[in-house]
Formats: C-alpha cells, structure tokens, sequence
C-alpha cells in the first residue's frame, strides 16, 4: 500500500482502518479526494452501512407515473409520522423534479458540507419534537431551475450520496419520495438497501393510464420481495370549495378492481383540493397546516399502516435475537448445569427462559 499525501487528523493512514477518514461525506465531495490513498471504495461502503445502522424504517413512496402526487404523498406521510412524535427523513430521490425542498419550505435554500457529512434542512412546526430531515438535490442545484442531465452512471452514484452522504442521524423512518418509472434509481436504491427493514407505499390516481403504470411498480415489488403495504388513491375526488360536497373526476371502479386483482389494499383516498395544493405551495404539509381537515384526516390510514408494519418489522426481529440469545445462553448454561439432576436442570432452564424474556 502506498502511504497517502493526506492523513486525516494528522493520523498514521496506515494504522487506519480502511473506511476510518472520520469523514461524513463521500469521497467526490472530499478537499484531499486527489492525494488521499486509503480505501475509498471501503470509505463509501462503510458510510452506508453506518447511515443505515441508525435508521429503523425505509418507506419508499412510488408512483411509476409523474404527476400522481407522489411527492404530496411522501410530504404528508413524513410530516404525519413526524407529528406522532417519530424521528423522521424525507429523501427527495426524484433527480429530475426535486419537490420536497419547496414542500416544506425550503425553496431556494442550500446545504454545507462538513466533517460530519452534507447538512439536511431540519423542517420545524409546533407539536413536532423532532424536526423532519430534509435531504435533496435541489439544495445543491445552482438555481431551481436547474435542468439535471444525467447519465445513469451519475444518478447511480447521487442514490449513494443520497443515503451515505446525507448527515441523517438516528431515525425512526426515512420515507424516499421516488421518482417515476422503475429505473436506474429505484434498482440502484433497492440493491443498496438489500437486507435493510424496507417496505413500499403506492401513490396513484384513479386514471387507467396511471393504474397501468403504477402496476409496474407493484410487479417490481413482487419481485424484489418488497413489501408492499397498500396503494394511497390520489385526487380521488374534489371536495367543492364552497358547499364541501366531494364528486368524482374519474370512475374510480377499474382502480378497485385491480388493487383488489393484486391483492393490494387501498389506504387512502386522498381529494383533489386547494388545502392540498396551497399546502405544498406554502411549504407546510397538511397534515401539520390544517390536522382537523378532511385532507389531513384522509391520511391517517397510511401513517397508521407506516406504524403498524414498522411494529410488526420490530417485534419479528425482537423475537430473532431473543432466540439467538437463548440458545447462545443455552449452550453455555447447559454445560454449566450438566452435573445436576434432570429436575433441577428443567427448572433452572425454565427460570432462565424467563429472565430473557423480561
Ligand atoms: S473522504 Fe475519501 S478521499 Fe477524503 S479522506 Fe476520506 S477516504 Fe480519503
């Protein structure tokens, strides 16, 4: 191994570990990127693995169709979660339209780089203890109005930033506005998060042009072995601004048939109305704007759903380790009672099972 021109912290490179720079962010945004000889690859790796080590739930919200409110979706589903008392993320993954920078407010606004890793925007509100996590594209764009013109190899490397780079801390959930389609960023996220608690939400329209999209999506899943916890019926009708009657802009029976085809259930039905849209113009979530309203109450479902799979996901593995723990114990305890009469031996091992499920 050749020694490195940089050393971190005035540290021997060679008494480090592979990954340890103590540097946050990956190595394209690194000053020493040019000179630095340790293990980058190894650094890029082992920055995944320690941002996913501190998240509990990932909730992908697709859509394989633009223009269904995904990005409502996953702005009042973080918000909402948030607003249970939750630590919670949002990753704008959606590279060619980075909505959720403007969805809490964030318009316009940029991020540092530091030693710990690139800055998230903290979305405060009153009744959330814990601020929501904001990491996007959009505050690294020169203007908003940027055009991203990609090719798959730089969408690659941004899905790792956005998970390894993003100084997310501890959370409970990161919910990951995707973007359309079942592409180069859905596949290069879904192998990165590959053995990770992941589960997936559908944003949808009652349209048969956004059904026969969003069903690609619902394919992919199947066959990444991702679970799916139900779809979320987007301007699913208008609730009237003036008497609060709600009609149907589309017939809403083909959506019913297929989720029911596919075995997916439907959360929510989400109304097509002006608190939604000035919502996400204002940069405050409904849910966290008006929590009485008809719009923010239709979101309850899919929050609860968020919470119940993320509690079922907890208890599953609770039960794993209790039982990687008892028969670690085991082992060792029965050659420590081997001596002892078959009686004494069945009611310490009992004793003992009870102590480990205390
Ligand atoms: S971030 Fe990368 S380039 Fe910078 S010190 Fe760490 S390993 Fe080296």
């Amino acid at each position: 191994m050749s020694v490195s021109h940089f050393s971190p912290d005035e540290r021997d490179p060679l008494a480090l570990a592979p990954a340890d720079c103590g540097r946050g962010h990956s190595c394209q945004f690194c000053p020493h990127e040019s000179t630095c000889s340790l293990d980058k690859p190894a650094h890029e790796k082992h920055l995944i693995e320690s941002r996913l080590g501190q998240i509990g739930q990932i909730l992908l919200v697709m859509a394989n169709k633009g223009g269904v409110g995904k990005s409502t979706v996953s702005a009042n589903v973080a918000a909402g979660l948030a607003a249970r008392g939750y630590r919670v993320g949002v990753a704008d993954a959606d590279i060619h339209g980075p909505n959720q920078s403007r969805f809490f407010g964030f318009a316009g606004q940029r991020i540092r780089l530091s030693q710990e890793g690139l800055s998230t925007q903290a979305f405060h509100a009153e009744g959330i203890e814990h601020p929501v996590k904001v990491g996007s594209l959009a505050f690294m764009m020169e203007t908003d109005d940027t055009p991203i013109v990609w090719r798959d190899a730089y969408k690659h490397d941004f899905m790792h930033h956005l998970v390894g780079s993003f100084d997310w801390g501890p959370l409970d959930y990161l919910v990951v506005d995707m973007p359309p389609g079942t592409g180069n960023e859905l596949i290069t996220l879904a192998d990165m998060l590959e053995g990770q608690d992941v589960a997936a939400l559908l944003a949808t329209t009652p349209q048969e042009v956004a059904l026969m999209d969003s069903l690609k999506a619902v394919r992919f899943c199947q066959e990444r072995s991702l679970p799916l916890l139900g779809a979320v019926e987007n301007m699913s009708g208008v609730v009237c601004p003036h008497c609060s009657g709600e009609f149907h802009l589309f017939p809403r029976a083909h959506l019913a048939e297929a989720l029911a085809e596919h075995d997916i259930e439907s959360l929510a039905q989400i109304p097509l109305s002006p608190a939604l849209a000035s919502g996400s113009d204002s940069g405050r979530p409904v849910v966290i704007d008006a929590p009485e309203s008809p719009e923010a109450k239709a979101f309850a479902p899919v929050i609860d759903a968020c919470v119940e799979h993320a509690r079922a996901m907890f208890a599953e593995a609770a039960v794993a380790s209790l039982d990687t723990l008892e028969q670690g114990a085991g082992s060792d305890f029965d050659a420590a009672i081997a001596d002892l009469p078959r009686d004494q031996q069945d009611e310490l091992r009992g004793q003992l099972a009870d102590l480990l499920r205390q």
